[in-house]
């Protein structure tokens, strides 16, 4: 079959500088903003008329840092321990014959600035700089099905951290990041098969390294470092 070449509408700039400590899932961090910045050829108002009638949108993006050659039929979701296998159409892995994610964020506001009307979504599970492909308004009317079975992927749909800071490490957050990180800590970023109790994680968040311990329910903040 034909080749399909797509060239990225807009990239999407969050405070997730690597692929480490990213939800994993979009609206498991409710806080976490995003701005879409327009690519020159795309900074047309018109193309935008009626979007700001719409709460939610889905973005199409390029799993950036996820290409690899060839693809798996079989993949292990994190949330199943690691060790299970199910096939790549039914997940929702970065690794995938045509590494597309999709991801449904709510849209906040849209802004004027030097590079054109940006979209402010939140909800965002996407990496810093990730190319977007398309985006489309949510209809609630076609796309939520309240009486949908979520699969494997609901038996971990309820899976929190309670987030410890005894030394009070996260008031070098400032505090319009600060909701998005305790979300994304309380989603536990570690790889679900690891339970070292004295392992040290660190994540780049905005401009900082937070570093964590988790034993059983509770994430502690060990370490918060400018960078
Ligand atoms: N909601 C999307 C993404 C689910 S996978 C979908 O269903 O298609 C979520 C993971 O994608 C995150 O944990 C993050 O590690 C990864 N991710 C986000 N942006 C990425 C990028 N640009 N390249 C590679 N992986 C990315």
């Amino acid at each position: 079959m034909k080749e399909l070449t797509l060239r990225p509408v807009a990239v999407i700039h969050t405070d997730f500088k690597e692929k480490f400590g990213i939800p994993r899932q979009s609206g498991r961090a409710p806080s976490a903003e995003g701005r879409i910045v327009f690519e020159p050829e795309f900074r047309v108002p018109e193309a935008l008329r009626g979007i700001e009638g719409f709460s939610h949108l889905w973005l199409i993006f390029d799993f950036s840092q996820a290409h690899r050659e060839g693809w798996s039929p079989t993949v292990r979701p994190p949330r199943l321990g690691g060790n299970t296998r199910v096939g790549v159409f039914a997940s929702r892995s970065p690794f995938r014959p045509n590494p597309i994610g999709l991801s449904c964020v709510r849209l906040c506001r849209i802004e004027q600035t030097e590079r054109g009307h940006e979209l402010i979504v939140s909800g965002c599970d996407l990496l810093d700089g990730t190319p977007i492909l398309d985006i489309k308004p949510y209809l609630p009317s076609a796309d939520s099905h309240p009486e949908a079975a979520g699969g494997y992927a609901d038996e971990h749909t309820s899976h929190r951290l309670s987030v410890a800071d005894p030394e009070g490490l996260l008031s070098a957050i400032p505090d319009r990041k600060l909701p998005a990180l305790l979300e994304a800590l309380a989603d536990d970023p570690r790889p679900s098969y690891q339970h070292d109790p004295e392992r040290v994680y660190t994540m780049l968040y905005g401009g900082f390294d937070v570093s964590f311990t988790a034993d059983g329910g509770t994430l502690t903040v060990t370490a918060v470092r400018a960078v």
